[in-house]
């Protein structure tokens, strides 16, 4: 069953039936502009409402919902129509509230470090399922504005092209975001990353890089084998040229694995080739991969190295690891089909 999020204009119009064809723009504002479900807007008289409400349901419903960091970061799991789980972070900065969206239940990506991969592969989220996170999170950040989406919950977004540009196109045109506050993050598809160099809106493109050597990513990031480095590197500078916006490299720093000198170098010089930005991320641990986070001390010195080298860097905070909210803990479909009832049930953190 589509849900609210997944209707064109025109779908609404055909719901809306015989009522004055003013009432299709009121709810699109209601939706967009306002972030409303049917049921509030009160502007519509009471049948429409209740004709809305009935034809379209939500499509996430929430199945638990907990809080971290003093309640600024926040984490639900929602089910699908069709059972599926995915997860949704707002985390607030104190200059900016991000919400971090899925673009796939599971993914079929298989980084044996993060509990995505782990999970495997459902399927793709639909545009409107997209949509549907960030109007929760418009709503859940309320009285601060939503200010920043990446696409860094579960999934791959570049493997669900198709989905993923019509929800931004609806966050920028309708939600009212700018294409500089929304960042795509990928593990390297190429084939996706030419067709967001072509689209129209210079969204921020994060490439998680993980391993600057062959061999290396190989293990880590199985898809390299399909889109090795230098290809990769090539599509990074050419999204630069086209949309004048700067790469972002992810970096997990992995305890010996890859968090030696020479690695380091070698993301020094691939990092200057497209003048791309670092961001190192204390690894989160996830079950399937009984592997250390780099200890602190050593990722500042991975730090230095890069910046000796002339590479700007930042070493990424981790929010909700405590609430497996953070960077490659979303694993919904493991904990989420144990704990999901008839009924919601909401769970929070002291
Ligand atoms: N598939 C996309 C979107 C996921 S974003 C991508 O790979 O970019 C999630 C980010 O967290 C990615 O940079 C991912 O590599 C990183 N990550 C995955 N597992 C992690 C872990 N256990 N600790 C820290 N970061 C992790």
């Amino acid at each position: 069953m589509p849900g609210a999020y997944d209707q064109s204009q025109e779908d609404l119009a055909g719901l809306l039936g015989d009522a004055p064809s003013f009432r299709t723009r009121q709810v699109w504002d209601g939706l967009y502009r306002r972030v409303l479900r049917p049921s509030e807007m009160t502007d519509l008289p009471l049948a429409l409402r209740d004709l809305l409400d009935a034809a379209l349901p939500p499509a996430l419903e929430p199945v638990a919902e907990r809080s971290s960091d003093d309640d600024q970061t926040t984490k639900w799991s929602f089910r699908l129509h069709d059972g599926a789980v995915v997860e949704t972070v707002l985390m607030h900065y104190p200059d900016r509230s991000t919400v971090c969206v899925s673009s796939q239940a599971g993914c079929a990506m298989a980084c044996s470090f993060c509990a995505t991969g782990q999970s495997g592969f459902r399927r793709h989220l639909t545009s409107g399922e997209i949509l549907e996170q960030v109007a929760v999170a418009v709503r859940a950040a309320r009285p601060r504005r939503l200010s920043n989406i990446v696409f860094m919950g579960m999934g791959e977004p570049l493997a669900n092209f198709d989905n993923l540009w019509p929800a931004i196109e609806r966050i920028h045109d309708d939600f009212g975001l700018g294409a500089r506050s929304m960042t795509v993050s990928t593990v390297g598809i190429i084939p996706g990353i030419r067709r967001l160099t072509a689209a129209p809106l210079p969204v921020g493109l994060a490439v998680s890089l993980h391993a600057a050597t062959e061999e290396l990513r190989n293990e880590l990031v199985p898809i390299n084998k399909r889109y090795p480095i230098p290809a990769l590197m090539e599509a990074c500078v050419d999204y630069r040229a086209e949309t004048g916006r700067r790469v972002s490299f992810e970096w997990a720093m992995i305890d010996g694995i890859n968090d030696d000198d020479r690695q380091a170098e070698e993301l020094a010089r691939l990092a200057t080739g497209v003048r791309a930005h670092v961001n190192l991320i204390p690894l989160n641990p996830t079950p399937g991969y009984p592997v250390r986070g780099t200890p602190r001390a050593r990722i500042e010195e991975f730090r230095s190295i890069l910046e000796q080298r002339g590479t700007t860097v930042t070493i990424r905070s981790t929010r909700g690891s405590d609430i497996d909210a953070a960077c490659g803990q979303l694993a919904a479909t493991a904990t989420a089909t144990a704990t999901a009832t008839a009924t919601p049930v909401v769970l929070r953190e002291p």
